[in-house]
């Protein structure tokens, strides 16, 4: 019996660069590049019912407010 393996929702956290236009899923604001600032944002690749839907972008900090809806981040 062969068993298939559901894909799920997955997260990553990486800098911010130049030249982001990511509106932040959970705030709805643009997750944008500041010089000097070091920011951090979430991606999330988000599955529904084992198939892949959607990317979502968040703040860093908006993400863990959110409390990681798609799982831990990975780095
Ligand atoms: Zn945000």
């Amino acid at each position: 019996m062969a068993t298939k393996l559901l894909k799920k929702s997955r997260a990553v956290e990486r800098p911010i660069e130049a030249g982001n236009s990511a509106i932040c899923s959970a705030c709805g604001l643009p997750v944008k590049f500041v010089a000097k600032a070091q920011l951090r944002q979430v991606i999330a690749n988000v599955y529904e019912r084992g198939v892949w839907n959607r990317v979502e972008h968040f703040h860093a900090d908006c993400y863990r407010d959110a409390e990681q809806p798609y799982g831990e981040p990975a780095d």
